[in-house]
């Protein structure tokens, strides 16, 4: 799976400036320090892969990456800025919500949730829009290894009680650590068995 080489393809900033729609592709989102790098980095066996998207210039950009005979993986960077300026914010919104809903090859979204914090506010926002596009979204939670186990059924119930509200939400939910390598294999294979 991702067999070598994956490798950044581009960044982009307008519909207009998309790959062509010529595999299938997933995407991950979250806002930023959720550890989207380190999940990506860990699923394709590639140290820093995942940098570019956090250097600034990259955080408001839709982050392809292609991998061997597979999916494109896209990387969305933070959502929920809000320190930029509002016609930043607006561009990027908009640019999100063209890519979810007109993005004919997108199969699934992964909105990654830190265990420490379960699904907060600021998720909402990208949920809400998921919920007026076209495509399935799982929930993906990063950083398992900072909580202790017997709070997983805690954390579960919490997401599953705030993804009822969210038609489009796949039902089951993926605990991983990059740090400890849990959960990653599971998530390999759920992109695996995506057409
Ligand atoms: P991003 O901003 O979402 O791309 O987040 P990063 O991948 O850069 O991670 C943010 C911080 O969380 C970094 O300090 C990572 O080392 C840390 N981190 C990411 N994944 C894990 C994990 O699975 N376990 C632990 N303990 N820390 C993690």
């Amino acid at each position: 799976m991702f067999a070598a080489p994956v490798e950044f393809l581009k960044g982009v900033v307008a519909m207009s400036g998309m790959p062509p729609a010529d595999r299938i592709e997933v995407c991950f989102a979250g806002r930023s320090n959720v550890g989207k790098s380190s999940l990506i980095n860990a699923l394709t066996g590639r140290k820093n892969l995942a940098r570019a998207s956090n250097t600034p210039g990259r955080t408001q950009e839709i982050n392809f990456f292609t991998t061997q005979d597979g999916p494109y993986l896209v990387d969305l960077p933070g959502y929920g800025f809000a320190q930029a300026p509002v016609p930043v914010v607006k561009k990027w919104q908009e640019l999100l919500r063209a890519y979810l809903a007109g993005r004919p090859t997108l199969r699934r979204v992964f909105v990654l949730i830190d265990s420490r914090h379960g699904v907060k506010a600021v998720d909402e926002e990208i949920l809400s829009l998921l919920d007026r596009s076209a495509v399935t979204f799982q929930v993906v939670l990063t950083k398992a290894d900072k909580i202790n186990a017997k709070d997983h059924e805690a954390l579960f119930q919490q997401v599953s009680n705030a993804l009822a509200k969210h038609p489009a939400a796949h039902p089951e939910i993926i605990l991983t650590s990059s740090d400890k390598g849990v959960g990653i294999e599971t998530l390999r294979a759920i992109i695996a068995g995506l057409d």
